[in-house]
């Protein structure tokens, strides 16, 4: 069953998690029901993508309203496809949720234990990965396109928990909507990295289309990586949606030629 389940046009919420644990908050939003123009249009969330920052503010002000959580307690991130992953506390809160200048640098992922705080990174067809260990009150967001799949942003996560005295048999995570196998066609060079990441354990997540072009399953190497790290199967939720298939919900960058918005993953813990 599809752990993504639309909650109205302009989000997805990640159903079961949020059922079994009160006050979670935590989803992917689509590209509708905003105010963005042009390549953006809609509900673009990025900042860093040249579209007016007016529009960009009042679709973060439209998702905040919808999600019940106000823009003040987000904070949001560089994202440079590199593996930093950073502890945020509620003095963080603000942080990058209003402009780009203002988000944490060179910072692919987030986690807290801490209520009234929403982590949020953007995507267009990167796969969002969500982290939740229920009992610590733990949960966490990473940004993994294929850097930072192969560079195992997914077990620096599992690894930074560890060191939280979570154990990876604790942790739940939900793989999130990202380009899929069919239409992330990418050349030796990645694949290269591919194989070294895999080299402590998981099934080739690839296939030769042809002579220096494969198929990469992103979402699949991410879910290799994790059950390496000692997360157990049945802890990984894992969507079947495709930014890049769906031009209806979503934004992609390869569909879209680079010249298109973001769209958001969140989770959080409200206050009340
Ligand atoms: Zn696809």
């Amino acid at each position: 069953m599809e752990p993504f389940v639309k909650k109205n046009q302009s989000f997805l919420s990640i159903d079961s998690w949020m059922r079994h644990y009160p006050k979670l908050e935590a989803g992917f939003t689509t590209k509708n029901g905003g105010t963005s123009k042009g390549f953006f249009k809609t509900l673009n969330l990025g900042f860093h993508v040249s579209d007016d920052v007016t529009n960009v503010c009042s679709n973060r002000e439209k998702v905040a309203e919808l999600l019940q959580f106000p823009l003040s307690c987000w904070v949001g991130a560089e994202q440079t496809h590199e593996t930093v992953l950073k502890k945020i506390t509620k003095a963080d809160r603000g942080t990058g949720s209003d402009s780009y200048e203002s988000s944490f640098k060179g910072t692919d992922g987030f986690y807290t234990d801490e209520e009234g705080i929403l982590l949020t990174l953007c995507f267009a067809d990167c796969v969002p990965l969500f982290f939740i260990a229920p009992e610590k009150r733990m949960i966490g967001v990473a940004h993994a396109g294929w850097k930072g799949s192969v560079g195992q942003i997914a077990k620096k996560m599992i690894e930074a928990w560890g060191q939280e005295n979570i154990r990876p048999e604790e942790i739940l995570v939900a793989i999130g909507p990202s380009i899929c196998e069919k239409c992330y066609i990418v050349d030796k060079h990645v694949i290269n990295f591919v194989e070294k990441a895999l080299e402590e354990g998981g099934a080739l997540t690839y296939n030769l289309i042809t002579e220096g072009q494969y198929s990469l399953n992103l979402q699949e190497l991410n879910r290799q990586i994790l059950l390496a790290s000692g997360v157990p199967e049945q802890n990984i939720l894992q969507t079947s949606l495709c930014s890049s298939c769906d031009h209806e919900e979503f934004f992609s960058h390869r569909r879209d030629k680079g010249r298109t918005g973001r769209m958001m993953s969140f989770i959080g813990w409200k206050e009340k």
